[in-house]
Order: structure tokens, then C-alpha cells, then sequence
């Protein structure tokens, strides 16, 4: 490491409260799917800020719409109406079944508003006594304390108890387990249909249409946590879509504003009857600025047919990574996803593997100590994809 980085490090250890572990790399810049650190070196970057920057770092178009709405207006509550909020709803609303739209500034925020909005649906429209809502075993649904009761590990909520009560978890892929578990006080089921966090797992189609099938049964709400599988990634706008599946509500963020702190929850008119003026609110969600920003983003990846791109270079990248595995089938276990969401499971050597890589100047995200997943830009050129693939086979040879 250079000397100006260890600086930077030990800057940051007197002056930042101790949450995270980092990455050995300060980033200086970026362009699109290349990275550079405070050295001048170089990154191809397969994890876009963890799924956010969907359209590339610095992507032109949208810093042009936000140096020109910068000048504009930014900020002024929601107080007022503002149309950039209704032309960004009108976008988001095109591309799915429900109605209406909340906004926030984050991925927790939306599945609170998530939790909030199906708890209050059942009781003040429904006046039923529903408030539990069941989540799947390896979710991840963010760190507030609601969601963290929702995401239930122990290694995440340890020494912040107690948690908001009314949260169960049951173990994915189980539709019995899932059906035992409901009661007369169930209130939803709240699923990522590929789960991000815990290393690129798909749920089964058969699986996903049997919790849905069982929701409408017992008159409970589906709800899709789509924070990182949305906005194209799996291959579709979202990635319950690949299922025909049509959730009551569902949570979007990361990559909503390309970048910029943004999240949102969608729901049908007829539950989006659980809040009324006064129920939820925020300061900042919905500002005219961000608004902008993530119409824009929205707008290219409508224009580019991005996730029919995710779907194809996907398709082709996975085929890529497949042939990896079979060529190294005792250092890679599996390789997992869809689109341009993939996992590649390791034995052991993942830290390892991920930090060659990094030092080859790739940068992709290691979950688990086992799994490298890869979350690029939606846009990233093929070239730069073939690049990492050739330089993880050099690394696999070295390994093997
Ligand atoms: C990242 C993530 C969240 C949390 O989003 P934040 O913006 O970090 O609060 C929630 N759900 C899923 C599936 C995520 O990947």
C-alpha cells in the first residue's frame, strides 16, 4: 500500500465512527465501469457502489440533468408538490402492475415503509389484528431495528435489542414450513426473489408461485424486497417479473438514482389504502434534485433496453463462468443467478481469489468469505467482462 493511502487510513480511524471494514483502496474517480484509487491506478468495477450506479460512474447524460436541475431547485419538503416527483412516479409505475408510489431515501427505509404500509393496510382497512410479517431464511432487508427483526441474524442485531417484535422467519424454499407458520395474526410475506447479501441465491419459480398462491389463499399481502435485484439487474425491469409474480408491495432503491440516496415503495391501489395524510413521511424522500437524477436514470435504461441487455450479456458472462467452474470444479463450487447478478461460489480460496483480483485491478464483492458476487453496471462492455474472466482463470491455474 502507498504511503498517501495509509495516511488516508489512519486519517479515517481517528475522524469515523468504527462500522465498517473496508476495501485496501481509496477511490479517487470514476467513469462508467472503470474505477481509479488516490494511487492513479486503474479498477474494472463488477460491484457499481453494490448494484448502484447501474448506468455507470459520472455517466454524462445524468451529470448534465444534474448540473441543470442543480440550478433549478433541490429541496423544499414534501410540504409542496413538486413535478419531478410525479414525472419519476409516472416512469416507475410504467414499468410494473401497481399504482402508486412512496418515497424515501433508502433500501431499509422502503421496507419500513413496506412494513409500515401492510400492518396499517390490515388493521385500519382490513380492521384485522395482522401485524407479522414472515421473512425467509439468508434475507437481508437492511440495519434499521425493524429490518433487521425482519432480516433475524444474530451476528447483524447482536448487542441491539430488544428488536421490534412481530417478525418470524422460516427457511427458504420451504413452502411447508411457510404455510405452518402462518396465523390468524399474519400480515404478509416479505421475499427477495434473488437473494442479494447472502451470495446470489435464485428462489425456485415452483417455490415463489406457491408463496404467492399462498398468500392470496390466506388473505395475507406478498411483499418483494427489489433493493438489489431491480432496475433491469435479473434480466427484466424487476426480477419478480421473471415469475409473473404481482406483489402487493414492493421496496426499490440502490439503483433508483444512479448513485445519489434514494429508495421507494410501490403498491396497488387497494393497499396503498393504508395510509393517509399524516400515516408516513420524510424529510427528504422525493426531493425535486434526486427526483431528476433518478427519472434520467430510469429514462436510459427504458432507452437501452437494459435489461434485455442484463438478460443477453448475462447469459453469455454466466455460459463464460460455467466453463471456469467445470474447468476447476475443486475451487469453485457453483455459480449462481441471473443477468448481470452473479455469484460464484468458492471452497475456500474466495478471500483469496477476490483479493488477487483487486490487486489485478478488478473489483467485485466477497459475501461470506465464500461467495464473489458481481453486480457490474448494466452498460459495462462486454470487453471489460471477458477481461476479468480471463484474469480469474490465470488466478483459478494458480490455485489449482
Ligand atoms: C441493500 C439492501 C437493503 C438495504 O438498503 P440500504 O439502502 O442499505 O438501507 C435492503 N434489501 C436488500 C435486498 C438490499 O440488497
Amino acid at each position: 500500500m502507498s504511503e498517501k493511502f495509509d495516511q488516508i487510513k489512519a486519517r479515517e480511524e481517528q475522524l469515523l465512527c468504527r462500522s465498517y471494514s473496508r476495501y485496501p483502496i481509496a477511490i479517487h474517480s470514476g467513469n462508467m465501469s472503470h474505477l481509479t484509487d488516490v494511487d492513479g491506478k486503474e479498477y474494472v468495477d463488477l460491484l457499481a457502489g453494490i448494484a448502484v450506479a447501474a448506468v455507470g460512474h459520472c455517466n454524462p447524460e445524468i451529470c448534465a440533468v444534474l448540473a441543470e436541475q442543480s440550478h433549478k431547485l433541490w429541496h423544499v419538503s414534501n410540504l409542496f408538490y413538486q413535478e419531478e416527483q410525479l414525472e419519476l412516479a409516472s416512469l416507475l409505475l410504467q414499468t410494473t402492475h401497481h399504482d402508486k408510489v412512496f418515497f424515501c431515501n433508502s433500501g431499509a427505509e422502503a421496507n419500513e415503509a413496506c412494513i409500515k404500509l401492510a400492518r396499517r393496510y390490515m388493521q385500519e382497512v382490513r380492521h384485522a389484528d395482522r401485524y407479522e410479517i414472515i421473512t425467509l431464511s439468508n434475507c437481508f432487508h437492511g440495519r434499521t431495528l425493524a429490518t433487521l427483526a425482519a432480516t433475524g441474524r444474530e451476528n447483524l442485531s447482536r448487542g441491539f435489542g430488544p428488536l421490534p417484535a412481530g417478525f418470524k422467519q422460516v427457511p427458504c424454499q420451504d413452502l411447508a414450513a411457510l404455510k405452518a407458520s402462518i396465523t390468524e395474526h399474519t400480515a404478509a410475506v416479505m421475499l427477495e426473489v434473488v437473494q442479494g447479501e447472502a451470495g446470489v441465491i435464485p428462489l425456485d419459480h415452483a417455490y415463489l408461485k406457491g408463496v404467492e398462491a399462498l398468500c392470496r389463499e390466506q388473505g395475507i399481502l406478498l411483499i418483494c424486497d427489489e433493493v438489489q435485484a431491480g432496475f433491469c439487474r435479473t434480466g427484466t425491469f424487476w426480477a419478480f417479473q421473471q415469475h409473473d409474480l404481482k406483489p402487493d408491495i414492493m421496496s426499490t432503491a440502490k439503483a433508483l438514482a444512479n448513485g445519489l440516496a434514494m429508495g421507494c415503495m410501490l403498491a396497488t391501489n387497494e393497499v396503498a389504502k393504508g395510509f393517509e395524510p399524516g400515516s408516513h413521511a420524510t424529510t427528504f424522500g422525493g426531493g425535486a434534485l434526486v427526483s431528476k437524477v433518478a427519472s434520467k436514470t430510469i429514462e436510459i435504461m427504458l432507452r437501452d433496453n437494459l435489461a434485455a441487455r442484463a438478460a443477453e450479456v448475462g447469459t453469455r458472462l454466466k455460459a463464460r463462468l460455467d466453463t471456469i467452474q467445470k474447468a476447476y470444479p475443486k475451487l469453485i463450487k457453483e455459480v449462481r443467478g441471473q443477468g448481470l447478478m452473479l455469484g460464484i461460489e468458492f471452497y475456500k480460496d474466495g478471500p483469496k481469489v477476490w483479493e488477487e483480483l483487486l490487486q489485478r485491478g478488478f473489483i467485485c464483492s466477497l459475501s461470506h468469505n465464500a461467495n464473489l458476487r458481481l453486480l457490474p453496471a448494466l452498460n459495462i462492455p462486454e470487453s471489460d467482462l471477458e477481461a476479468f474472466c480471463t484474469t480469474l482463470e490465470a488466478i483459478c491455474a494458480q490455485h489449482n
